[in-house]
C-alpha cells in the first residue's frame, strides 16, 4: 500500500481494496521502523491520525478530492494543537491555536496528518543541517543531506513515509530537496497557495507546494490547496483550472527554451550531461527546443541573500521572548530578556540572517544594499517576462550537484548559499518551477531536471512534466539501502 502513487491509493480506498486504517497504520508501521535512521519526522501525530481513520472507515464516504490520504506537513504551517516549532529552539513548545489555511484545505479535501516533518531552523538553509532536531538523512545514502530546507518533507515521500508531502519554497526549498531525494516538487507561482499560518521567512517569495511521487499526484494535490483567500492578500483571484486536462502524452508545438547561463561555471559536468540527454527526450516527445538566455542569472545569489534575510530581520523580530518564544531564566531587565531569550533560542543561520538583513537595511545602507537589490531583483523579473513570451516553459538541472555529505558544507555558508544558483531566479521572478527525477550520478544519486513556467501556468509544468514521466522511468525507482 504505502508503495503507491496518490491516484492509486485512492482508487485502492474507493474500491475498498484496502481501509484508511489499514493503509494509516501501514505508514505509522513505516515511520517507526525507518525514521530512527532518516530523521524525516519531528512530531508523529499517531493517535489522532488512526481516530481520523477509523472516523473515514466509518464514513465510508470517500468522494472528497483526497479523501482518507495520510500525508504530512513541514513543521512550519501552523496546526491547531499541534505543536509546530520550526525546527527552533526559539518555538519548540509552540502550539498554535489556529489551522494555516493550506492545512484547512487539504484537511477539507480529506487528508489524514501523520506528522510533522523536519526543516532548517525557520526554513534558512539548504540541507536541513540547521534543524534543532538535526538533519534529516538522504534516504539513497544516509551519510547525506536530503536537502533543504524542506529535507524532511522531501525524505518521507521518497522513503515511502506518507502519500505526499507540504514543503514550502522561499529560494529553492521544495526543488532542491525533490531533486536530491528522487522525488517530484513542485514551487507554485508567488500568491498561487495562501499563505495564512505558515511561518514567514521572506514574505515577499515564501510560496508552499507538494512533494509527491508523480507529477500527477503534485496536479491533483495543487488543485485542492490553490486560489485566492481573504487571509491572505496576495493572492489574486486567478482561477484555478483542473490540472488534470493538461496531463498529455506529447509535446506537440509546446516550445521550450533551454537558458545557457544554467549550464555553465559552478554547475557539475556530470549534472549537465544528464539533464543533456534528457533534454532530448523532451524533443522526441515533439517539444521546439531552442537556446535562450538569462544574463542576470549571476546576479540572483546576491540579489536574494540581501532581500531576503532583509525580510527575515524583520519577520524573526516578533520572537522576542515575550510575546512568542523561548523566555531566559536568566535575566533581570527587558533589554536583558530580549538579548538573551534571542541568543539562547535562535541557532547560527538565523543569526547570520539577522545580522546580515539588520545591516542591509540600516540607514546608510539601505540605498547601496536593499534599494539596488530590490532593483536588480525588478530587472529579473522583466528578463523572465520576455523569455516567456517566445517559451511555455525552460527546462534546466535544479542543483548544481548531487546530494552532498553531511557535514561537508556545513561549516561555510557562501558554499551552502552556492547550492540555490539554479533555483533562486525562479524566486526573484515569482514564476513557477517542478523538480522531476532525471536520472542518477554515477555514485547513485538522483538528480532532478527543472522545469520553470510563467506566472500561474502551472499547467505547463505539469503537461512537460508527466509527458516526460511517462516516456521515462527515473520517477519510479526507490531506494533499497534500508
Ligand atoms: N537556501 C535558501 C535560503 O536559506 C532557500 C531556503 C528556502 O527556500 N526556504 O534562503
Amino acid at each position: 500500500m504505502i508503495n503507491l502513487t496518490l491516484t492509486q491509493t485512492l482508487k485502492g480506498l474507493r474500491e475498498k481494496t484496502f481501509s484508511c486504517t489499514e493503509l494509516t497504520q501501514a505508514y505509522l508501521d513505516r515511520i517507526k521502523t525507518t525514521d530512527k535512521k532518516l530523521n524525516a519526522y519531528v512530531t508523529v501525530t499517531e493517535e489522532m491520525a488512526l481516530e481520523e481513520a477509523q472516523k473515514r472507515d466509518a464514513s465510508a464516504d470517500f468522494s472528497q478530492p483526497l479523501a482518507g490520504i495520510p500525508m504530512n506537513l513541514k513543521d512550519v504551517v501552523c496546526t491547531k494543537s499541534i505543536r509546530t516549532t520550526a525546527c527552533s529552539k526559539m518555538l519548540k513548545d509552540f502550539v498554535p491555536p489556529y489551522d494555516a489555511e493550506v492545512w484547512e484545505r487539504l484537511k477539507g479535501a480529506g487528508c489524514v496528518l501523520l506528522g510533522k516533518t523536519n526543516t532548517d531552523e525557520f526554513t534558512m538553509g539548504s540541507s536541513s543541517e540547521h534543524s534543532c532536531f538535526g538533519a534529516t538523512k538522504n534516504p539513497w545514502d544516509l551519510t547525506r543531506v536530503a536537502g533543504g530546507s524542506s529535507g524532511g518533507p522531501a525524505a518521507s515521500v521518497m522513503a515511502d513515509q506518507a502519500t505526499f508531502a507540504i514543503g514550502t519554497d522561499t529560494g529553492g526549498s521544495i526543488r532542491q530537496p525533490a531533486s536530491l531525494c528522487g522525488c517530484v516538487g513542485l514551487k507554485v507561482t508567488y500568491g498561487r497557495v495562501p499563505r495564512y499560518g505558515v511561518m514567514s521567512y521572506a514574505s515577499s517569495f515564501d510560496t508552499i507546494g507538494p512533494f509527491a511521487k508523480t507529477v500527477e499526484d503534485a496536479a491533483l494535490v495543487l488543485r485542492t490547496m490553490a486560489g485566492h483567500s481573504q487571509k491572505d492578500s496576495t493572492t489574486p483571484d486567478v482561477p484555478v483550472p483542473d490540472y488534470s486536462r493538461f496531463l498529455k502524452k506529447d509535446l506537440k508545438g509546446v516550445r521550450i527554451g533551454i537558458p545557457r547561463e544554467f549550464f555553465e561555471e559552478g554547475v557539475e559536468q556530470e549534472t549537465i550531461d544528464v539533464i543533456r540527454h534528457e533534454i532530448d527526450v523532451l524533443k522526441r516527445l515533439g517539444a521546439e527546443v531552442t537556446e535562450v538566455s538569462l544574463p542576470l542569472t549571476k546576479y540572483a545569489i546576491p540579489t536574494y541573500y540581501l532581500l531576503a534575510k532583509s525580510e527575515a530581520s524583520t519577520n524573526m523580530a516578533r520572537y522576542d521572548g515575550i510575546k512568542y518564544g523561548h523566555t531566559t531564566d536568566d535575566a533581570k531587565e527587558l533589554l536583558e530578556i530580549y538579548m538573551k531569550s534571542r541568543a539562547e533560542g535562535f541557532g547560527d543561520e538565523v543569526k547570520r540572517s539577522i545580522m546580515l538583513g539588520t545591516y542591509a537595511l540600516s540607514a546608510g545602507y539601505y540605498d547601496a544594499f536593499y534599494l539596488k537589490a530590490a532593483k536588480v531583483r525588478a530587472l529579473i523579473k522583466r528578463e523572465y517576462e520576455a523569455v516567456f513570451e517566445q517559451c511555455d516553459a525552460l527546462v534546466g538541472p535544479v542543483s548544481p550537484f548531487p546530494a552532498f555529505k553531511v557535514g561537508e558544507k556545513a561549516d561555510d555558508p557562501l558554499a551552502m548559499y552556492m547550492a540555490d544558483i539554479l533555483t533562486i531566479p525562479i524566486n526573484l521572478a515569482g514564476v513557477c518551477g517542478l523538480s522531476v527525477p532525471a536520472g542518477f550520478s554515477k555514485e547513485g544519486l538522483p538528480i532532478g531536471m527543472q522545469l520553470i513556467a510563467g506566472q500561474f501556468k502551472e499547467e505547463n509544468l505539469f503537461h512537460v512534466g508527466h509527458a516526460y514521466e511517462q516516456a521515462t522511468e527515473w520517477h519510479s525507482k526507490r531506494p533499497n539501502n534500508f
